[in-house]
């Protein structure tokens, strides 16, 4: 579903990701951990578009997005994500905040987008909130229309960049639920996050990066229990 080769990212001299090569299959959850600036959004975000890659392969679906020909939406509409800061609308209601990519980008009417929608706001648990503003909503519920915004699109493939490291600790596992249920329903995942217990119980595999490099990659149980490299180490006594 995702094949990266040697992709390499720079920000003027700065080379922020340093030769990353990986794969991650069809209904694959990945969780992505790693020290503060270690570079996990920025390969996100190179997966989607949100950056543009310096070199190397990054295949998603099909299309490699270092083609110049590639169309940027279509990647975007295959490929939805969630943010920590959940980037919602302010002066839009949860329902408009929903329906708005669907219908800017895919082209549905209205009245489709909303009959589309309405069941995601129920899958998040937000049915009663579709009038609503984002203002009245606390946190976890911001993240959860968040997460039905880009599941409005019906991507294939779903990036979160700590969807819960904003919110306060009572509220992050009704998010961490939901992300929960997409992943028994067998959607693609790649998870940047510092819920330990989230990529332990959730996760298929889980990749670990420091300074730009996926130094271990490997199944949940063997990152945690049996952690290879030193930085891994360190960086697991730290945060577990
Ligand atoms: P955090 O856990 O704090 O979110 P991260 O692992 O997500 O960190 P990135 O945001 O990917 O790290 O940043 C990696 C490095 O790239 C950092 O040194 C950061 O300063 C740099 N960087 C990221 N975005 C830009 C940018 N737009 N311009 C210049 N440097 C950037
Ligand atoms: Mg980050």
């Amino acid at each position: 579903m995702i094949q990266v080769k040697d992709l390499r990212k720079s920000f003027g001299e700065t080379e922020v990701l340093k030769g990353i090569t990986t794969e991650i299959h069809e209904k694959e959850v990945v969780c992505v951990i790693g020290p503060s600036g270690s570079g996990k959004s920025t390969f996100l975000r190179c997966l989607n578009l949100l950056e543009d890659v310096t070199s190397g392969d990054v295949i998603v679906d099909g299309s490699n997005l270092i083609d110049p020909k590639v169309n940027i939406n279509d990647v975007r509409s295959r490929v939805g994500m969630v943010f920590q800061h959940f980037n919602l609308f302010p002066h839009m209601s949860v329902l408009d905040n929903v329906t708005l990519a669907p219908i800017k980008v895919k082209g549905l009417s209205k009245a489709e987008a909303e009959r589309a929608a309405k069941p995601l706001l129920d899958k998040v648990g937000l049915g009663e909130k579709a009038n609503v503003y984002p203002n009245s909503l606390s946190g976890g519920q911001k993240q959860r229309v968040a997460i039905a915004r880009a599941l409005a699109m019906n991507p294939k493939i779903m990036l979160f960049d700590e969807p819960t490291s904003a919110l306060d600790p009572e509220l992050v596992g009704e998010v961490l639920e939901v992300m929960k249920e997409l992943a028994e329903e067998g959607m693609t995942m790649v998870v940047v996050t510092h819920e330990m217990g989230f990529a332990k119980e959730v996760s298929d595999r889980v990749f670990f990066i420091d300074e730009g490099i996926f130094m271990e990659e490997g199944e949940p149980t063997q990152i945690f229990d049996d952690p290879q490299h030193p930085r891994l180490k360190a960086f697991l006594s730290k945060v577990l």
